[in-house]
């Protein structure tokens, strides 16, 4: 059979321990052998980012902004142990945050929903998508002890002079104060990618803020989220056969748990920090979801919302068996073909990434999965597979779709 053909690459952006040998295996295994794969190659995994002062994730970046779709391996976020573990010349940034400055953009988080895997919430059948405003807010907070009475205000000095001021609070006791900020640039960039997002996959956005009590804060994302839907969105979103919903948070959380998913859920950055875990963790396991930055001017960059998974590499290391779940990993390729396949107009490659997912699914169905899943599952006879058993399990069953 002939490979299927690319016209662009993707830039590939290769990361650190399991995952870099999963990333291996998933190319040799799932990819190369039917895609005549296109990709940049940029080495994110640690040695390489110290060899270059971490100008390789910069360039990794800039070559997104390039070509437009990226796919990413997990990568080691240094601390003090990886210092000494590395020998690093400094405690490098997260690539992730290195990314995400240069881009701009707001990352979409899904869990991947099989059968044989159940929600601990009943009702939910289909993934819910989180998307959090990652600008400000108490992430970007200015807080202060207050030890003795005294009046605590919120000043703002104009450089044109003038001054506004509000009373905070009085305080005869000790308490805490706290000041934050937001801006409406980076609240309607984030509105922005939402909706894209929300067309692009053609699935309902939901919002939810606290603007009855907070009308001045929560009121300015309700007003710009709405300005914005209703001048640039509402007419595609009709075409679309999709909706807009704004409501209170609470009412939205409370809507979340009686709905049965698939729709994308925007949250400030608070509630998207808080309810990303507990969507993640009810829908099963991290090791079964998967993120896509998406910027405002329509760049892609796919990855597994894992880490490295290190304590499975140091068994690898030590030349033991290790049962990696590599299903996010899978999920990031096929995200990027089928997004390059989209804006290439490759129907092919879009196909493609559509079996891999399918084979990927039905491998888990089928009762054949890693350690991870095995431990939770609802299925009876189930084979756990190691690393590589699993992904050429997949091969298999691509092999039959394809
Ligand atoms: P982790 O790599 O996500 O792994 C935490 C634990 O979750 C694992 O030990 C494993 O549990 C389970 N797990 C996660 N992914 C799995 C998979 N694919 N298959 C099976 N089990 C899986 O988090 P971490 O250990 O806290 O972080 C390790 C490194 O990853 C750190 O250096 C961190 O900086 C980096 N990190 C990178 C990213 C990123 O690049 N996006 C995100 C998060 C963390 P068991 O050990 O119980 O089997
Ligand atoms: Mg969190």
């Amino acid at each position: 059979m002939a490979k299927i053909q690319m016209n662009t690459p993707l830039v590939e952006m290769d990361g650190d321990e399991m995952t870099r040998i999963l990333w291996k295996l998933i190319k040799d295994e799932l990819l190369n052998p039917f895609i005549d794969l296109k990709t940049e190659y940029y080495d994110l995994g640690l040695e390489h980012r110290n060899d270059t002062d971490d100008q390789v994730t910069v360039d990794a970046a800039e070559a997104t902004k390039k070509y437009g779709v990226a796919v990413k391996c997990a990568t080691i976020t240094p601390n003090k142990a990886r210092m000494d573990e590395y020998d690093l010349k400094k405690m490098y940034k997260s690539p992730n945050g290195t990314i995400r400055a240069i881009l701009d953009g707001t990352v979409f988080r899904a869990p991947i929903v099989v059968n044989g895997i159940e929600p601990c919430v009943r009702n939910w059948k289909k993934p819910i998508t989180i998307a959090r405003h990652a600008y400000g807010d108490v992430y970007k907070n200015t807080e202060m002890n207050i030890e003795k009475p005294g009046d605590a205000y919120l000043v703002f000095e104009g450089t044109d002079g003038e001054t506004k001021k509000e009373l905070i609070h009085h305080f005869d006791n000790p308490g805490v104060i706290q000041g934050m900020h937001n801006i409406e640039e980076s609240i309607a960039s984030f509105a922005r990618c939402c909706f894209n997002y929300a067309l692009d996959t053609k699935q309902d956005l939901w919002f939810g803020g606290k603007d009855t009590i907070s009308k001045i804060y929560d009121g300015k994302f309700k007003e710009i989220f709405a300005t914005i839907y209703e001048e640039e969105f509402k007419e595609k979103f009709q075409e679309a056969g999709i909706t807009y919903f704004y409501s209170l948070i609470d009412d939205i959380v409370a809507r979340v748990m009686k709905a049965e998913g698939g729709f994308i859920w925007a949250c400030k950055n608070y509630d998207g920090d808080v309810m990303s875990d507990m969507v993640s963790s009810a829908f099963g396991s991290l090791a079964m979801m998967t993120s896509v930055l998406v910027s405002p001017h329509g760049y892609y960059e796919y990855e597994a919302a894992h880490g490295t998974v290190q304590r499975h590499y140091y068994r690898h290391l030590e030349g033991k068996e290790t049962s990696t779940n590599s299903v996010a990993t899978i999920f990031a390729w096929t995200g990027a073909l089928r997004k390059r396949g989209e804006m290439d107009g490759i129907q092919e490659l879009q196909d493609f990434a559509d079996k891999l997912d399918k084979a990927t699914l039905s491998t888990i169905e089928s009762g054949k999965m890693t350690k991870d899943l095995a431990l939770i599952t609802s299925l009876k006879d189930v084979t756990v597979l190691n690393s590589k058993e699993f992904i050429l399990a997949i091969r298999e069953n691509l092999e039959k779709l394809l």
